[in-house]
């Protein structure tokens, strides 16, 4: 980001009141990544830009460069998700994804990968799909975008096949032999769809399916690793999820 004015295709993840009339929007974007920016007079009911900076919004976003952060000077919108508004759960889920993209991305680097995955979670929400193993999936994948996948082919320490469970402190699946006290079994039907998941587009997640037992045990494995690895701490919107 070096010229005074630029264009970014992008996603708000975020907004928050800025002053009287202003908002701070947070902003990831496929070419140069995630950062802040003020959208001007957004909060007064005439501005042409109030709607266009709401959250869930996918548009191409017009900048000048400000002392502290980038202004938004113009906006496009090519899709906003109307439902997630209207509807409480979605909206929900839609939050919960945004929350964790913003959490686990940190520079402003290209985000090709991450953007697309986002966008592809928030339309997959918009349709009929199983909200919880979509969770998961983009959990699993975000992770993997973000350079900190969970190690879950083989032993973390000695690389055996066979392994007895998932542990959290290790970052991965451990063998009977190289186990420690925080190892969480994992029944194998479980970590296949993890695999899966990782590995398949996530437009495929129409495709598999998942036992609720599955799912939980996956639930589970993903929290811990966050709380290890990542140290997210509490991801706020997860708790308005229902599962
Ligand atoms: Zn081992």
């Amino acid at each position: 980001m070096t010229q005074r004015i630029f264009k970014a295709e992008g996603l708000v993840l975020r907004t928050r009141i800025l002053g009287e009339a202003d908002r701070l929007v947070t902003l990831i974007t496929w070419e140069e990544g995630k950062f802040e920016a003020v959208a001007r007079g957004a909060r007064k009911t005439k501005s042409k830009l109030a709607a266009g900076v709401d959250l869930f919004t996918h548009g191409w976003f017009t900048f000048h460069r400000g002392r502290t952060w980038p202004i938004i000077t113009g906006q496009d919108t090519i899709e906003r998700f109307p439902r997630f508004r209207d509807t409480p759960d979605l909206y929900a889920y839609g939050l919960y994804l945004a929350e964790l993209t913003d959490r686990l991305v940190s520079g402003e680097e290209k985000c090709v990968e991450i953007c697309q995955l986002l966008l592809e979670g928030w339309k997959l929400l918009d349709g009929d799909v199983d909200r919880t193993l979509l969770c998961r999936g983009f959990e699993l994948k975000l992770t993997a975008s973000a350079g900190y996948s969970p190690h879950l082919h083989s032993c973390v320490n000695c690389g055996a096949e066979s392994t007895a469970g998932f542990s959290p402190s290790q970052g991965g699946l451990l063998c009977s032999r190289c186990q420690r006290a925080d190892l969480i079994k994992v029944k194998p039907g479980t970590l296949a769809l993890a695999r899966r998941l990782i590995e398949a587009p996530l437009s495929q997640i129409k495709m598999l399916r998942a036992t609720d037992w599955q799912k939980k045990e996956l639930s589970s494995i993903i929290m811990a690793f966050f709380a290890y690895q990542l140290d997210l701490g509490e991801i706020k919107s997860r708790r308005f999820l229902k599962d």
